[in-house]
């Protein structure tokens, strides 16, 4: 499917989305397209050129306010519909995203910058969070408690929490919504999302093609710009009950210190540090075919990405040689040119700090055995790197590098693996090789983390729990879990039942 992409020109692929419609350059504020109340613009950038794609309205405090009050006035009328209305218009939701997915795809590509097949792959799973909680809808179950007194009968009822904020990346510019907005509407709730600045398009396409499947107006707004203000509004407001944010752990902890003063409900889905465990005993192929995954998608943009490889040491120069040889295969270059698996880092900061982190283990003994610098195609874009003999006082041990560099860290045991892996504050997912059943189970149940792949580099889906433990987060997104994060349960007691 992707191949018909392959080698469009940027301009092109702009003009395919322009005339599809859904290129859309203004916030969506109670089914309005709006620009900023004082005219301010933000440029929209392809990292692959350097080329502005776009200009966005950059919106603060007012129009978030308005947006809240047409999220609430929508709310009364949305959560009301029959589970089955609701379902409906989700359902038509997923179907126009299916039909336009290589326009999103395209646009996905521009402004974030991945391979035009990884686009396509966010696009069919940022729809299965809508197709998924379009049925889910249907199965908001309360419950029935047997009553201590006979003449009583005791109720739970699940109902919607009512106004949400949703606080977006640009790491995943469909499905980080879509996993939001989804259970959200769902469970009878009306949202206010604030997307990345980075990547606002895709968001304003979603929401129109939202609001073309029969979302009404109001229930989903767009807002974005000066984040800070934009954040302070959600959490000021009394209207706004549910705060869910994907981003770095600092803006999170930020929010969640925020949301206190109105005591809303919090969901955070932040930073990881992925240890990837290879056992010596573990399938050489399976293993580099699932760390290589698990690193370098995205350029290592992810926050599930394998941030560590720890190698048992019988098996570590085998596999760094298998890796090494494995990552040479990846083709660095534009996302919309036949053959890329790697596109360009975000921005010039990302590179920055990619850079810090590779100098800072060499200066502490690591050894680049591949890559290490910036690419010879300039701009954001970086080498697929491999730094072998990294240990636990180096910035690659310690904190998300968030770019394509692999670090190898050699270990004696299991013990020494898992305590490794969890010598961490985040606690999002790991990755355990081995060919032992045993052994996956101890491993599995012993690391400190939300999400564990056993023989498998890319785990997520629409049908599991997705979430951390630790500073990683709070709640989980994907399944009948993700639901409940957007329920409030509420007792009704039936008293004095008794005929007179
Ligand atoms: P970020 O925290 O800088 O930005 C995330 C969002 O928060 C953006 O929309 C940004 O504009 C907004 N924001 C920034 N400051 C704000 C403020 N003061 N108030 C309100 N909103 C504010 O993160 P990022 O660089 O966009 O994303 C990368 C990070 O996201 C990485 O740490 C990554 O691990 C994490 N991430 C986590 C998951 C997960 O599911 N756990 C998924 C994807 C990304």
């Amino acid at each position: 499917l992707f191949r018909r992409h392959m080698n469009t020109e940027p301009m092109a692929a702009l003009d395919r989305i322009r005339n599809s419609g859904l290129l859309k350059t203004q916030g969506l504020v109670g089914g309005k397209w709006i620009d900023s109340y004082d005219g301010k613009k933000i440029e929209v950038q392809n990292p692959a050129t350097g080329d502005v794609i776009a200009s966005v309205p950059c919106m603060g405090s007012k129009e978030t306010t308005d947006a809240i009050s047409s999220a609430y006035s929508t709310y009364s009328s949305w959560s009301k519909l029959t589970a089955a209305e609701r379902s409906k218009a989700l359902r038509n939701w997923y179907d126009l995203i299916i039909k336009h997915k290589d326009e999103l795809a395209l646009l996905i590509t521009l402004e974030q910058g991945k391979p035009i097949k990884e686009a396509l792959g966010e696009v069919n799973y940022g729809a299965s969070f809508i197709e998924f909680f379009s049925e889910e809808a249907k199965r908001i179950y309360g419950d029935i408690i047997p009553a201590p007194l006979s003449d009583r009968r005791l109720l739970v009822l699940k109902q919607p929490v009512g106004v949400v904020g949703a606080i977006t990346p640009w790491n995943f510019p469909l499905a980080m919504i879509t996993r939001k907005v989804g259970p959200a509407l769902a469970c009878g709730c009306t949202v206010v999302v604030k997307p990345s600045e980075y990547t606002p398009l895709t968001a304003l396409a979603a929401a129109d093609l939202a609001l073309q499947a029969g979302i009404p107006p109001g229930a989903l707004n767009i807002v974005m710009g000066n984040a800070p203000e934009i954040g302070d509004a959600l959490l000021k407001s009394t209207q706004v009950r549910k705060i869910t944010f994907t981003g770095s752990t600092a803006v999170g902890k930020k929010l969640m210190e925020g949301s206190a003063s109105t005591v809303k409900k919090v969901s955070l889905e932040l930073g990881g540090n992925a240890p990837c465990i290879v056992f010596d005993d573990a399938d050489i192929d399976v293993a580099v075919k699932g760390s290589l995954a698990a690193k370098f998608r995205n350029s290592g943009q992810t926050c599930v990405c394998a941030n560590r490889i720890l190698v048992q040491e019988g098996i570590y120069e085998e596999f760094a040689k298998a890796f090494v040889k494995a990552v040479q295969g990846v083709q660095v270059g534009n996302g919309l040119v036949e053959g890329t698996s790697q596109g360009p880092l975000i921005n010039e900061a990302a590179v920055q700090k990619v850079e810090k982190f590779v100098n800072d283990a060499t200066s502490k003994g690591a050894n680049v055995i591949l890559g290490g610098r910036r690419h010879s195609l300039g701009k954001t874009f970086y080498e697929p790197t491999v730094v072998s003999n990294v240990n636990r006082d180096m910035l690659l041990f310690k904190d998300e590098v968030f770019g394509p560099v692999a670090p190898l860290v050699p270990f004696k045991t299991e013990e020494d693996a898992i305590s490794m892996a969890n010598d961490t504050n985040a606690g999002l997912a790991a990755y355990v090789f081995t060919k032992s059943i045993p052994r996956s189970w101890r491993v599995s149940e012993a690391l400190e983390y939300g999400l564990v792949g056993v023989n498998e580099g890319i785990i997520s889906t629409e049908v599991a729990p997705f979430g951390g433990v630790k500073q990683s987060g709070l709640g989980r997104e994907g399944s009948k879990y993700g639901m409940d994060e957007y329920l409030e349960v509420k007792y009704v007691c039936m008293g004095n039942l008794k005929e007179t």
